[in-house]
């Protein structure tokens, strides 16, 4: 159902007839990690991710899987890199 409070004209599972059914009643405002990333949208009351009602429990153990600004440093950190073969890279 559209959201009527505070991501207004959004699609969302949590609204109903009935009001905001998350917890709480309403979706969470972003924490400073969430600054940069492209699902952190500008509403009248805010700013809300458009993917998570609440986003401090995206980082609570750990990086947000979802978030955009991220994408280069992760990528970055992950490539593997074979010891045996850097040492001898670094001989020649
Ligand atoms: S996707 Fe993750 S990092 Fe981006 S705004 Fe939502 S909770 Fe924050």
């Amino acid at each position: 159902m559209v959201c009527s409070s505070v991501k207004v004209g959004q699609n969302c599972l949590f609204m109903s007839k009935k009001g905001c059914g998350f917890n709480g009643g309403t979706c969470h405002i972003i924490v400073e990690a969430c600054e940069g990333c492209q699902k952190a949208v500008q509403y009248p009351v805010g700013k809300y991710c458009i993917s998570f009602p609440d986003p401090a429990a995206k980082w609570h153990t750990g990086n947000c899987s979802m978030a955009t600004h991220l994408e280069a440093t992760t990528k970055k950190e992950t490539a593997k890199v074979n010891p045996l073969k850097a040492s001898k890279r670094q001989g020649r």
